[in-house]
């Protein structure tokens, strides 16, 4: 798609889900606030479904998964441990001429001539700055330009300012340099940025009535970690066995440098996420005398016991792409990233970006990490509580194997160790641990973003179609095509005219026997081709007609039946009242 073709369709978007009722700007009326948005009546039942969706297919149709639903505030000790205190950033230039905020690592590369100044001199005032600045000339851009902004720059917080004088600073030490792909420069003015420095992306509160640095608290900016720091409560409450997932869902929070691209990047955001702990491989190979390692097309479908963490990391691409799936998101929309060992945070083995292709760019609508056993062990150590579990078939296993046997699995271990620092010794006392039947499981780590989905959703779902009315007439009709088992409306129920109390009574009575079921929508106002394209846009993917035939007034042949319209074909079909339910509880579950 062409760069405007683009732009358009994501304007087109973002106006029909405010026409429409899907997406807010959050505080409008007050002129909206950076990086906050609300759903409409359309966007919150949308959203809803997504989430729904979520915990069906991670929790509710499995048997290893529970559910968590854990405080937006933790302890702050939480996030010290997480590490998110330390290095939770994101590098922050500002202009030095009109202090924007630019996310340095966002900054499309550009070439020019830069043109550098030392300071400047005011010839009426005693004003001097001795500071360099520079400015980014692109093709085509006069040096005056550059002269323009330094004085602008150098003038700032002088009389001269004020006066209007400053457009006759003396400008000092001007020189020119060549630089090509630069990220130092503002790229709609062209002037320099200050070097980038990291900007802790947590919200800060307090708790309590005093505000002191005693009770500092940060929103999370991640559901992942109070998984980790409720693990053993989970464990020791109910029947879970390794392997088995935590999963949430719930608000996070990160005060973004640049929220952009509509609720692509936005301060407040919803994520799910699901914490999925395996036994370690080495576990696995004193259990089974092998691990089983990914191959090239090797089965996914159902996992084994003797699955190592790559199998496993496998096994969850392949099962989150099938949710994808499941609610309309295939293969010609969606794409992999799979990181490379420099993009690699520290403690992960692997990762993996499911990428949707958004209109402004292919981009991460969830991570997958292997992450080993990083978070459980950094909880343990900050905490002081043993968050190990016993495994007992794996201390059974141990048990039957004679000293020479440990040994040479003890020797294996360090020989494949995957961070060559490890000594011997810790490795020997893992491994004594581990004969006990006691480890930290490894995590993999499957992290969507509730709000990217919504609106990887919509934008997946818009399209526009020429259509010929019945009286011969183009016209573009605007449709959502959601996947019925994600669509806000499921169906609308329309009697033919209003003023027909038959018909209302009729179409009522079918809205009530519906509702308990799917979310129905009843609307008698208006032509009823004017409804079907209301509903297009909403993206309600059945609508059923109450008509004369309904109510037996032409004869008794078509008597309780309606017509049931599919938004996609546009086609109708009458269908008798009593089969509906089934058939669109067949298109949504
Ligand atoms: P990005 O690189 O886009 O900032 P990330 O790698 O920091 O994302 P994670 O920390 O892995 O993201 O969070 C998991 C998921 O949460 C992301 O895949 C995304 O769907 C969602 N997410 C993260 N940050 C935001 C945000 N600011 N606004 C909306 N969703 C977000």
């Amino acid at each position: 798609m062409a760069k405007d073709e683009q732009n358009n369709r994501m304007e087109k978007l973002v106006s029909l889900c405010k026409r429409r009722g899907f997406i807010f700007q959050s505080s409008e009326i007050y002129g909206g606030i950076n990086g906050f948005w609300d759903y409409g009546p359309l966007g919150a039942e949308l959203k809803r479904n997504l989430r729904d969706t979520w915990w069906k297919a991670v929790i509710r149709q499995r048997d290893d998964v529970v559910a968590l639903d854990a405080s937006i505030i933790l302890h702050p000790a939480v996030w010290k441990a997480s590490g998110h205190v330390d290095t939770f950033s994101d590098p922050m230039s500002d202009c030095l001429l009109t202090k924007s905020r630019f996310r340095s690592d966002q900054i499309e590369p550009q070439s020019g001539t830069a043109v550098w100044f030392s300071g400047a001199r005011s010839a009426t005032t005693s004003h001097a700055p001795e500071r360099p600045f520079a400015v980014l000339l692109r093709k085509n851009e006069n040096i005056e330009q550059a002269r323009r902004l330094a004085r602008e720059y150098y003038a700032e917080g002088s009389v001269d300012k004020t006066t209007g004088d400053w457009m006759n600073l003396e400008l000092l030490g001007e020189r020119q340099e060549e630089v090509v792909n630069s990220t130092r420069f503002n790229p709609s003015n062209g002037g320099l940025l200050t070097e980038p420095r990291p900007f802790n992306l947590m919200l800060k509160t307090h708790t309590g009535p005093v505000e002191s640095d005693d009770n500092v608290a940060y929103l999370r900016p991640e559901t992942a970690q109070a998984i980790f720091a409720q693990f053993k409560n989970v464990v020791d409450s109910t029947r879970v066995k390794v392997p088995f997932g935590i999963a949430q869902i719930g608000k996070a929070f990160r005060n973004e440098i640049t929220p952009r691209n509509f609720i692509f990047r936005s301060r407040e955001f919803e994520q799910m996420e699901l914490e999925f702990f395996i036994r370690p491989d080495e576990a696995i190979e004193l259990l089974y005398g092998n691990v089983t390692r990914w191959e090239e097309g090797a089965d996914l479908s159902s996992p084994q016991p003797n699955w190592g963490w790559e199998m496993w990391h496998r096994y969850w691409v392949a099962e989150r792409t099938a949710y994808y799936a499941g609610i309309g998101l295939g293969p010609d929309v969606l794409d992999y990233y799979w990181q490379q060992p420099e993009d690699l945070a520290h403690y992960a083995r692997a990762t993996v970006d499911i990428l949707f292709k958004f209109p402004f760019g292919t981009e991460e609508l969830e991570g997958i990490a292997a992450r080993g056993d990083f978070d459980l062990r950094q909880h343990q150590k900050h905490s002081g509580k043993p968050l190990e579990v016993f495994d007992e078939e794996l201390k059974a296993a141990a048990s039957a194997l004679s000293e020479d046997q440990r040994q040479a699995f003890i020797q294996k271990t360090f020989e494949n160790r995957s961070k060559p620092e490890t000594t011997e010794a810790e490795i020997s006392a893992y491994c004594h641990n581990l004969f006990k039947g006691n480890y930290l499981p490894h995590v993999i780590e499957p992290s969507a973003g509730l709000d990217r989905l919504a609106l990887a959703i919509l934008s997946a779902a818009y399209d526009e179609e020429v259509v010929t009315s019945d009286g011969g007439k183009s016209e573009t009709r605007t449709v959502m095509r959601f996947h019925p088992r994600v669509a806000p409306i499921t169906c609308a129920v329309l009697p033919l005219l209003k003023n027909k109390p038959a018909l209302v009574e009729k179409a009522r009575e079918i809205v009530q026997s519906l509702r308990s079921q799917m979310n129905v929508f009843y609307d008698e106002s208006g032509a009823i081709g004017r409804r079907y394209r209301r509903q297009d846009e909403a993206g309600t993917p059945f609508c059923v007609t109450v008509d004369f035939d309904t109510i037996g007034e032409n004869g008794p042949e078509n008597e309780g039946t309606v017509t049931l319209r599919h938004r996609d074909s546009m086609t109708q079909e009458r269908i008798p009242i009593t089969a509906l339910k089934a058939r669109l509880l067949e298109a949504t579950l």
